[in-house]
């Protein structure tokens, strides 16, 4: 199993401290990057100038779930307990 093509949850459902291109301050959870595009792919995927912590975040089965809407529920839960 891997990511979700054009899923896109764990771009919009986590907050995320460091900056991002057009989100100097980062941004809070549940909302989603300005570098998410229109498809749910992040913009900057080849470029140096994505964050590490996109980097990081890696698919997890448990986490990810099987549709969408479960991962941005499931990342909502974690983020509400960290
Ligand atoms: S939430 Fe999981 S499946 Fe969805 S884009 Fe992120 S890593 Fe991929
Ligand atoms: S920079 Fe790309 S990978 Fe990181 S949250 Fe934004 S859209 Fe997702």
């Amino acid at each position: 199993m891997a990511c979700r093509i054009g899923c896109g949850a764990c771009c919009i459902a986590p907050s995320i401290s460091s900056p991002i291109p057009g989100m100097p301050q980062g941004k809070p959870a549940g909302v989603r990057c300005v570098q998410l595009d229109e498809n749910n792919l992040c913009r900057l995927f080849n470029d140096p100038k994505r964050p590490t912590v996109c980097y990081r975040f890696d698919y997890d089965p448990e986490l990810c779930g099987s549709h969408r809407d479960e991962a941005l529920e499931n990342i909502t839960i974690l983020e509400a307990a960290t």
